[in-house]
């Protein structure tokens, strides 16, 4: 935001309600967040009400500004100092608040800037999930026979990225933990008949099994964008 729009947005406190709606910072909200139902509408200044439920709920509600009183146009400015990079204590200064306000403020802000980077990273829709092994001539079992090889955990998300990590084993618990910082919640995993993936339901993803023998066998249905990836990271299979 440059110093023109700043000055706009800083003069009306709608404005930087708008504009912090805009920038995502500020929940849109399209239906009463208790009951579901679409009808409701402003009652006092920087609240809701549902016609339905007549529950009352701020604009701020599920924000990073949910447990501050910090009037947004305030909270705009304080984005750009932060932007520029000034210190806290100046900051202070410009924006006639306390130390320990303006010290949160920029420490919302940066984890704001952080979960967003994460989420951006996440590998989301379709994805295709899948472990084997490097190394070692023995053929073993998974998890067990499989010793001297080293298990790596591949993530697929069908027409995008590939995540591929050495892991310390199999078990369910190592593949969920991976699966959850890798992948966005709500997406669907398709995986095989392995019982480690057992659980991605529990914690917000979509899961189907397949047969990877039956399922690859018609390169149709094989999505793998980067073959020559996967296969060099996985020869058992011509996914991963
Ligand atoms: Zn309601």
């Amino acid at each position: 935001m440059n110093m023109v729009k700043l000055s706009k947005v800083m003069t009306d406190e709608h404005k930087a309600e708008e504009f912090l709606r805009e920038i995502g910072i500020l929940k849109t909200f399209r239906k009463c967040p208790y009951c579901g139902n679409k009808q409701f509408g402003k009652v006092r200044r920087n609240f809701y009400k549902c016609y339905l439920c007549k529950r009352e709920w701020s604009v701020r509600k599920g924000s990073i500004l949910e447990r501050m009183k910090t009037p947004f146009n305030k909270f705009v400015l304080a984005l750009k100092l932060f932007e520029l990079e000034i210190p806290v204590l100046k900051a202070c200064e410009e924006l006639e608040l306390s130390y320990n306000t303006v010290h949160k403020l920029f420490m919302v802000i940066r984890v704001k800037i952080y979960k967003k980077s994460s989420e951006d990273n996440l590998l989301k829709g379709e994805v295709e999930a899948d472990e084997s092994y490097f190394g070692g001539k023995k053929k073993g079992k998974r998890g067990r026979g499989a010793k001297s090889k080293i298990p790596v955990f591949g993530i697929l998300e069908r027409k995008g990225k590939v995540k591929v990590e050495i892991v310390k084993d199999v078990k369910s618990e190592t593949l969920l933990k991976e699966t959850i910082r890798k992948v966005k919640r709500g997406s669907l995993i398709y995986t095989d008949k392995f019982r480690s993936y057992d659980g991605l339901v529990m914690y917000g993803f979509r899961h189907e099994r397949i047969d990877h023998s039956k399922r690859f066998a018609n390169e149709q249905l094989c999505c793998c964008p980067h073959p020559s990836i996967v296969i060099s990271i996985k020869t058992t299979s011509p996914c991963f």
